[in-house]
Parts: C-alpha cells; sequence; structure tokens
C-alpha cells in the first residue's frame, strides 16, 4: 500500500502546495483519493488518470472538498479519459447535496453524481471495501460531521490511518490504534491555547494521539501557511518519542 500526499497545506493552498487530498494505491490496481481540495485535481492529473479512482471525504469544509466539480467535469467529458463506469463515493450524509450544489447549473440547484459515483454516507466504525483497501471511518471532533479514515489493506494488515480535521477526542486514538503510518493534522501550529475548542489540533495534540495509539511514524499535516512548521514538529516530539515526519505535497509513503 502507498499513500501519495497530492496535498497538505492548512485550511488554505500555499504557492505549490494544494490543500488537502491523499492518494491512496495498491499496486497500480484501483486507486482511493481521499479529499479533494483545491489543486489537488491538477496533483493527480501528474500521477494517474483521475477517473481511475474512487473517492471518499473525510468531511465537507471547501479546502477538503472544491476540486470534486472539476473532476465531475473530466469524468464526464473528457474526450479520450473519462470515467467508463461509476467508482465509490464516500462520505458525510450530506455530500451528494453539497457538492451536487457546486456543479449545478441553477442557483439552489443540485446535480446528480449518481451516473458517474454510487455514492453511501459513512456509519461511524463500519468498514467499507474499496478495492484492494478498507476503510473505517471514525466519527470525529469538528464543527461539521467529520470522520478520521482508517486505511487496512487486508493483504499485509498494514494501516494507514488520516485525520481528517479534528480536535484531540478518543475516537482518533481509536482511529490510529496501532497504525503503521498517522497523518495528522496540527492546524493550530505548536499550540492550540487561545483558539476555538473543538476544531483542530496543534501539533502537541497530534504527537499525543500518536503516543496513545501507539503509531509506527508519525506525519504531521495541514498546518496553516502562516504557521511555525519547525515549532510544531518540536510541538509533537514533546509528546511522543518515535519518528515524526512534516508531510509535503508529492511525497510518497510505502507500506
Ligand atoms: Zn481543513
Ligand atoms: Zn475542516
Amino acid at each position: 500500500m502507498k499513500l501519495t500526499i497530492l496535498g497538505c497545506s492548512g485550511s488554505v493552498p500555499a504557492p505549490g502546495k494544494p490543500a488537502s487530498g491523499y492518494l491512496i494505491t495498491v499496486d497500480n490496481d484501483e486507486s482511493v483519493v481521499m479529499d479533494l481540495g483545491p489543486g489537488t485535481l491538477a496533483a493527480l492529473q501528474a500521477i494517474q488518470n483521475p477517473a481511475d479512482a474512487h473517492v471518499v471525504f473525510s468531511h465537507l469544509h471547501a479546502d477538503h472538498c472544491t476540486d470534486f466539480p472539476s473532476l465531475m467535469v473530466w469524468r464526464r467529458f473528457h474526450p479520450d479519459a473519462a470515467s467508463y463506469g461509476r467508482d465509490l463515493c464516500f462520505g458525510p450524509v450530506d455530500t451528494p447535496i453539497h457538492l451536487g450544489r457546486l456543479s449545478s447549473n441553477e442557483p439552489g440547484g443540485v446535480d446528480d453524481m449518481s451516473d458517474t459515483f454510487a455514492f453511501a454516507p459513512w456509519v461511524d466504525g463500519q468498514t467499507e471495501i474499496l478495492g484492494r483497501v478498507t476503510i473505517t471511518p471514525y466519527r470525529v471532533l469538528h464543527p461539521i460531521e467529520a470522520y478520521a479514515l482508517r486505511v487496512r489493506e487486508p493483504a499485509t494488515g498494514k494501516v494507514i490511518t488520516y485525520s481528517g480535521d479534528s480536535a484531540y477526542t478518543p475516537n482518533l486514538v481509536t482511529a490510529a490504534r496501532g497504525a503503521d503510518l498517522l497523518f495528522a493534522e496540527a492546524c493550530w501550529g505548536p499550540s492550540g491555547e487561545g483558539m476555538a475548542p473543538g476544531m483542530h489540533m496543534s501539533g502537541a495534540d497530534a504527537g499525543r494521539v500518536a503516543r496513545e495509539a501507539g503509531v509506527g511514524h508519525l506525519v504531521l499535516i495541514h498546518i496553516q501557511p502562516w504557521a511555525d512548521v519547525e515549532a510544531t514538529l518540536a510541538a509533537a516530539r514533546s509528546e511522543f518519542d518515535g519518528q515524526i515526519s512534516v508531510g509535503e505535497p508529492g511525497q510518497v509513503y510505502a507500506l
């Protein structure tokens, strides 16, 4: 199993750094895209035909989903690389309406995605099969319906957990329990002091999740462009003494 970071800039894209999007592949078989924030569709094009992928969403904030209407154009109208069938789409229950509005020709209209995607909503803790991997969503702590995603390759037992956006919550630890790789948001940078509760983690919070879950390798993601990256990394190190990296677009993690 391989994860490629399409983009991991926090809350907004930055120059050369798309917002949130992660590509999961196994032996060039069916791939899965987790989130499709601004700039990630271009990054995906550089790697593979964007129409050859299942798409899942951690939640529906703009920095995680707004390249989806462009993907719909590609899947329907590309002259020789359009989708030839329906791929799977999982996300919060409002995904078809929320994203359908972005693609609609009419204000208030909803574009029906069912010609090109078979959608089903996440059910907290219920494992879904997507090609060569399974994904189990865990409800996490954010102002809207949001999930951490535990991705497992049954053939090897390897696990990658993606936090999505979340404040610290025990459910994140459950989602990351024993994972080989944890991609954890550290949106607040070094410290969450004075920040709104119930939204995001600091580097220290991400390190705490990694320690409590006993993960093999922590990758800090979703750091806002104005945050101090080195101080965020140091805050994570104060909580977790295992391997820690800072995510960058284009990085590939192979298990
Ligand atoms: Zn976000
Ligand atoms: Zn969010």
